[in-house]
């Protein structure tokens, strides 16, 4: 159900559940100090508890109502990429709900940098708990009908058109004068350790501290399978029946001219984030026996997507 902005608001006040547009993906808002619609936003995704939400502020103004302590690093980050696709992990304050951070002792914030988005958050004076607004583990959603077919037509929707980075957040988390890299994303570690000047601690991806690090997440319905070397996706198009195929990196047409249900994206990683939502729900919806993906080389502007398809990738144990 689409929603008007003064919709929204007159929503989320009263503590119900609203999807709003984001330039990475949309997300399942609730207001973040009110632990009924906290809950609310944990029912409907079906996503365990365990797993924190970030919190979405207008502006850096606000990170002192919800952190004990905004280090200068995280300050000069926060300057350098918000508004925009960018997470800062930082001490709690202890008034911070619990259901919110799910424990943990600390908070996730950002400033998002979709114009209706921050007018919402503006106007209606509410800092927003928003994690994607999709089934826990499915695909996440970049426009309002991904919204509608992942968690049903009664949902209020705020339509901001389709999300023009296309991918999550780049999460890091700053204590002191130290950072560690919690999520890829779109802004890469290079820009971060540019600004920073320096570089991460080391490991921090293999700790448990980013539950969204789950394996199996991001996952079309339909298996997956991920191809590094193209002769490799080839040979098995041509023993499997009624694949679907996801083609990244600009791949001649000559070569992808045999495959029936084929989408070739180009090899500019920006133009690859904003449609590989899009791409996979397309495919997904096709019934297609198995979706192969042609993986982009493993380069560091390439982490983040490369990052997204291994979640979608992996089937081991289940
Ligand atoms: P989603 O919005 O669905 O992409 O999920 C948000 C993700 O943000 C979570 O799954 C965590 O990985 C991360 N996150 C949120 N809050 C925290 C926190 N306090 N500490 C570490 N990671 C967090
Ligand atoms: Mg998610």
């Amino acid at each position: 159900m689409r929603v008007s902005l003064a919709d929204a608001i007159a929503l989320l006040k009263r503590g119900e559940v609203v999807a709003i547009p984001t330039e990475t993906v949309y997300g399942l808002a609730g207001d973040a100090q009110n632990e009924s619609a906290l809950h609310k936003i944990y029912a409907t995704k079906q996503r365990p508890a365990n797993n924190p939400l970030i919190v979405h502020i207008a502006s850096a103004a606000q990170v002192d109502d919800f952190a004990s302590e905004f280090p200068p690093l995280a300050q000069k980050l926060g300057l350098a990429f918000w508004p925009g696709p960018f997470t800062l992990v930082l001490k709690a304050k202890p008034t911070v709900s619990t259901v919110v951070r799910a424990g943990e002792p600390t908070v996730a914030l950002r400033v998002p940098a979709h114009p209706l988005t921050l007018q919402l958050l503006q106007e209606s004076g509410l800092a927003l708990a928003a994690p994607s607004a999709n089934r826990y583990t499915q695909l996440s959603p970049t426009t309002a009908a991904h919204v509608e077919s992942s968690l049903g037509q009664d949902i209020p929707v705020l339509d901001g058109g389709a999300c023009q980075v296309g991918i999550e957040s780049t999460i890091v988390s700053v204590d002191g004068d130290t950072w560690q890299l919690l999520r890829h994303g779109m802004i890469t570690q290079a820009q971060i350790e540019a600004i920073a000047g320096k570089p991460a601690l080391a490991h921090a991806m293999a700790t448990p501290k980013a539950p969204g690090q789950h394996l199996l997440h991001y996952s079309p319905r339909t298996p997956t399978q991920l191809f590094d070397e193209y002769i490799e996706l080839q040979k098995y198009a041509q023993t499997h029946q009624d694949c679907a195929t996801l083609l990244i990196g600009n791949v001649t047409t000559n070569l992808n001219s045999g495959f029936q249900h084929c989408i070739a994206l180009s090899d500019t990683p920006a133009e690859v984030a904003e449609h590989l939502y899009e791409s996979l729900h397309k495919l997904d919806q096709l019934q297609a026996s198995t979706i192969l993906i042609f993986l982009p080389p493993n380069l560091p502007e390439w982490a983040a997507i490369r990052d997204r398809l291994t979640r979608a990738g992996y089937r081991e144990n289940f």
